[in-house]
């Protein structure tokens, strides 16, 4: 029987994972059939249910489920546990386990990005939704000791900092308001730059103005193309990475986990590249309506699906 792998979201039309797992299935000789579900947050409930199901070897979470698949689920790996996300399920009979590979593909896309450079101690991260979290978290793992957190909605940043309250007891983890002012005097004060915003992924626009990024900053947006936010780094003089190596890496540890085998992450880069020059552009399905003033970031305005 053809096992069946899904990803959930919505929208996820445009995502990238598709070509990648199934390239991955077909190196390794592994009859399974990688499939993308797009469901709304309220048939969501029902398509984990279906999961449960004898013929799924599991099922990738993402955009806006993320944080919404905890409570139905049974376990929780540490990673899935401490960050309150999780993008990655596994089945043990009829049983669910959440787990988190955001957390590894973010802790190879740090390192790629610090390079043979002393790993910096303090951070900005846009962002407080469930990529946010694997980037908390992996930053805190990295040693960090100073970290801001700023979010168009404050509480959700502020959700965050509690959520970390015990991993991130020895060192500083702030939520800020969303004001450039802000944001500039922080960046002023940090090496490393994250964006885990969507902002960026469906309309050619930054996050922040170009006039406040100096030299210094090593960024990282989470989106996987060469954003605005990427290409006034690189203008600034700043050593910048998209979202490439982290999405490579939190599929390369979702194919282990289903597999039990190692991943063939040639074949899955490659087919990372080619989705990506066919026109593919999301790494997690596309935010429709987020960047256009949707309030809560949980129902896109209009699905760009199909
Ligand atoms: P969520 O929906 O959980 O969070 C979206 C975030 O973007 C929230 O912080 C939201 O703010 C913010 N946002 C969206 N639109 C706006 C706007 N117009 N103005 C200000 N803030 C905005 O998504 P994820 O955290 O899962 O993903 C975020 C991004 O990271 C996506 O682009 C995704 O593709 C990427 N990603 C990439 C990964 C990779 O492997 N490369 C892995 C995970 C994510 P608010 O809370 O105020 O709505």
């Amino acid at each position: 029987m053809t096992k069946r792998v899904v990803l959930i979201g919505h929208p996820v039309a445009h995502s990238l994972s598709g070509a990648m797992q199934q390239a991955a299935f077909d190196a390794r000789g592994i009859d399974a059939r990688y499939e993308l579900w797009d469901r709304a947050p309220i048939d969501f409930p029902d398509a984990i249910t279906d999961v449960r199901g004898d013929d799924f070897l599991g099922a990738n979470v993402t955009i806006p489920h993320k944080e919404r698949v905890v409570p139905l689920i049974d376990r929780l790996t540490e990673e899935a546990q401490v960050t309150g996300a999780v993008n990655t399920l596994t089945r043990e009979g009829r049983r669910l386990v959440g787990h988190n590979t955001d957390v590894p593909g973010f802790a190879v896309a740090l390192d790629k990005l610090v390079g043979r450079a002393k790993m910096p101690r303090q951070a900005v991260v846009l962002g407080a939704g469930g990529g946010s979290r694997a980037v908390v978290y992996g930053l805190i793992r990295a040693g960090f000791l100073r970290i801001v957190v700023f979010n168009r909605h404050l509480h959700r940043a502020e959700s965050l900092v509690k959520h970390f309250a015990r991993s991130a007891a020895h060192m500083e983890l702030r939520a800020m308001p969303w004001h450039e002012s802000i944001i500039e005097s922080e960046l002023a004060k940090t090496r490393v730059l994250v964006n885990a915003t969507s902002i960026g992924l469906a309309a050619d626009v930054s996050p922040i103005p170009a006039a406040i990024l100096g030299p210094e900053l090593l960024v990282l947006d989470l989106i996987y193309k060469r954003t605005r936010l990427l290409r006034d780094a690189e203008a600034a003089g700043c050593t910048a990475s998209d979202g490439e190596a982290m999405l490579l890496h939190q599929g390369a540890a979702a194919f282990t986990l289903w597999t039990g085998l190692a991943a063939p992450l040639d074949v899955m880069g490659d087919a990372l590249a080619s989705a990506r020059a066919g026109g593919v552009r999301s790494a997690e399905g596309e935010p429709a309506g987020n960047e256009t003033g949707n309030e809560t970031g949980d129902e896109p305005a209009a699905a760009t699906a199909g």
